[in-house]
């Protein structure tokens, strides 16, 4: 069986709700299909939630009321009995009155998740009405009964596993089997979420643990570009990718998929297909075990990097002086990106700044500490091996003009990346561009 996920933009109006039915139903095969939220709702969950937390339900309410009245506006474009239209704004009114309870009383991350998970239910609810509504011998399996994360807040697989093999075959037979991307329970069997952009991630985790076919992650750009269409121009599709360079691609900054979404799938060794519901025959991008030798692929950026420095005269030759700063990190939950070391300093990336200061204060213990905000992690992939004499040299060469703070090449044999100033990202991606793909 193959597992679709369509994001936001692929069912982010009734008709391209309605071209996803006929993209899933045409070849009669059956399959899952994971659904996104439908575009901007999730966006607009979050300012809810943001009146909500700055106790302004006047504020939250205004919002949930014009996402109600754009919703019921959905339901006469997509049904066409009024049977239909009856049951499906019922079931709308029903979930908004549910997002206005929120607007009294205590409002936690408890109740923020909840609010959050409410735009994939409405999405998965609204196609699967529809499917039925023609005729399709379709279900809806809730995400909540198969994907849960585990106490440090990942994917806990077994259970996953278990869950969505167990839901799939005590509904046998159905064609269609439909459900939300996005939203889990946590370890404690709270409403939770895999992070924004997490419908990928879903597709995968249940790619993986049904050991379909083929993971499908349809999207609105024929698959993985050589470098960030938002960014640059002239840029083009890349046709082919091993799972670790669409690995390192995605947690890099390519946004086409989840940062970690790949790893379930080169686990379980289902190849993952991108493809475009805005041009269904276009080829996208495979991503599966094979390496072609020889090439880079594409360029990604990560943004809001900081980048903190240790100088230490005592560093020198001191072993234990690497743990020490690593503990550090540890102890706050910090992960680190990249790592630069010489015998006097060291340098590290991180992203999320929630314990910066906490830190900082530590790292004070073991040397001068410095602190840079707003860089950015430039990652450029594919065969990156040492016996691949000059690839690393021509992606240095691009950056001539470029003033890099860090280098960091030899973690992989896939990948090279450099820590510019965020403000010369634009010309750090476009030069890389002209030169590894004459763009
Ligand atoms: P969805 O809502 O379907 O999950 P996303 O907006 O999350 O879609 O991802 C698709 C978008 O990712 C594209 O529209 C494109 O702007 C952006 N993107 C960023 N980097 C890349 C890349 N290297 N290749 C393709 N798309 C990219
Ligand atoms: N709806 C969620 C988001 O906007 C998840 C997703 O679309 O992948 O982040
Ligand atoms: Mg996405």
């Amino acid at each position: 069986m193959k597992v679709l996920k369509f994001g936001g933009t692929s069912v982010g109006t009734p008709q391209r709700m309605k071209d996803v039915a006929a993209l899933i139903t045409a070849d009669g095969q059956p399959k899952v299909v994971v659904l996104s939220a439908m575009s901007g709702t999730t966006n607009t969950l979050v300012e809810i939630s943001d009146y909500l937390y700055k106790k302004n339900p006047e504020g939250a309410y205004s919002l949930i009321n014009q996402l109600e009245q754009k919703y019921l506006g959905h339901v006469a474009e997509l049904y066409s009995t009024d049977e239909w239209r009856g049951r499906t704004t019922t079931f709308l009114q029903e979930e908004f009155n549910y997002l206005r309870s929120f607007t009294k009383g205590l409002f936690t991350s408890f109740e923020e998740k909840v609010i959050l998970a409410q735009g994939e239910i409405i999405s998965t609810n609204m196609v699967t009405n529809y499917l039925l509504e023609s005729g399709v011998n379709a279900i809806l399996l809730s995400a909540l009964d198969m994907i849960r994360t585990d106490k440090n807040a990942e994917p806990d697989f077994n259970y996953i596993r278990e869950c969505t093999v167990a839901q799939l075959t005590a509904n046998p037979g159905y064609q269609i089997y439909i459900t939300q991307g996005f939203i889990c329970r946590n370890a404690y069997g709270e409403i939770d979420n895999l992070l924004r952009g997490g419908s990928d991630y879903t597709a995968c985790l249940i790619g993986a643990a049904i050991e379909a076919e083929e993971i499908q992650i349809w999207t609105d750009i024929d698959g993985m570009h050589n470098n960030d269409p938002r960014v640059v121009e002239h840029t083009v599709p890349v046709r082919q990718l091993y799972f670790e360079e669409a690995a390192e691609l995605a947690y890099f900054g390519a946004k086409i998929l989840h940062p970690t979404c790949i790893q379930p799938a080169k686990f379980a060794g289902v190849p993952v297909r991108l493809l475009n519901t805005l041009a269904p025959q276009a080829p996208g991008t495979i991503i599966n075990n094979e390496m072609q030798r020889g090439t880079i692929k594409a360029v990604a950026a990560k943004d809001n990097i900081t980048c903190i420095g240790i100088q230490s005269s005592r560093m020198l030759l001191a072993h234990g002086f690497l743990r020490k700063v690593f503990e550090i990190f540890e102890t706050y939950k910090t992960s680190i990106d990249m790592i630069c070391t010489s015998e006097v300093g060291v340098s590290v990336t991180i992203d999320n700044t929630t314990n910066l200061r906490a830190i900082k204060d530590e790292l004070k213990k073991y040397g001068t500490v410095s602190v840079e905000h707003d860089m950015c992690i430039v990652c450029v992939v594919g065969d990156l091996a040492t016996q691949n004499v000059g690839f690393e040299t021509r992606a240095c060469n691009a950056l001539q003009e470029i003033p890099v703070r860090m280098i960091s090449y030899g973690g992989s044999n896939h990948n090279i990346s450099f820590l510019v100033k965020a403000a010369d990202k634009q010309r750090t991606l476009q030069a890389l561009s002209k030169t590894l793909f004459n763009a």
